[in-house]
């Protein structure tokens, strides 16, 4: 249910500006007081009807834990990584494990973390393990507060641009100096299975 008062319908006024383009404008759910329109220029969204709660259920059980969810826990990654030869960092971005960690967070969390992208899950330590869990909270938390990352030109619904792209550590930071304290080395870029991949040979093992 949507419920809108007068005030915070001004928000909506977003989409209506003249100078926006609306050809991404995908689905538009008209109310008696205003509309909300479904605008997706990257394409990656879609609209499915579920018809019931055990079709919703059914719809979602291949997914994983979202970072926040207490099933994120110790013994859950633990045994999920246990006999994975894949890398670490395709299974931040396995929403079979993990929902809801895209390509620029997972980077910026295995930094945070002191661990190689390209490490076998199952050799990851237990410490290690509590470091994803805890580290997929902590940068998630404070994109959030950021306002997420405009790379390009995401705003949000009132036109306002994210801030996290200026905290990147190792996004997009390809030939820079590492910004670890005392690291001297520079940040590389390796792309895997078509998502690039940023980290530091130092920091990273
Ligand atoms: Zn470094």
């Amino acid at each position: 249910m949507i419920n809108l008062n007068c005030q915070n319908s001004q928000i909506l006024v977003f989409y209506h500006s003249p100078t926006l383009p609306k050809k991404h404008n995908h689905v538009v759910f008209e109310f008696d007081n205003f509309n909300v329109i479904y605008n997706d220029p990257r394409r990656f969204g879609f609209f499915q009807l579920i018809e019931n709660k055990k079709a919703l259920n059914e719809r979602f059980k291949h997914l994983g834990p979202e970072p926040f969810d207490k099933k994120f826990n110790f013994n859950y990654v633990m045994s999920f990584l246990k006999d994975k030869n894949k890398e670490i960092k395709s299974f931040l971005l396995d929403q079979r494990f993990v929902s809801g960690i895209g390509n620029i967070y997972a980077s910026e969390i295995l930094f945070l973390s002191k661990i190689d992208p390209f490490k076998p899950a199952k050799l990851l330590t237990k410490n290690e393990c509590k470091k994803i869990i805890l580290n997929s909270k902590k940068i998630l938390h404070r994109a959030i507060i950021k306002g997420g990352s405009s790379i390009r030109n995401f705003q949000n619904i009132s036109g306002t641009l994210g801030s996290y792209q200026k905290e990147f550590k190792v996004y997009q930071q390809e030939g820079n100096k590492c910004k670890a304290t005392g690291c001297l080395d520079i940040i590389k870029k390796k792309i895997v299975s078509n998502r690039s991949t940023f980290f530091c040979d130092s920091c990273q093992k």
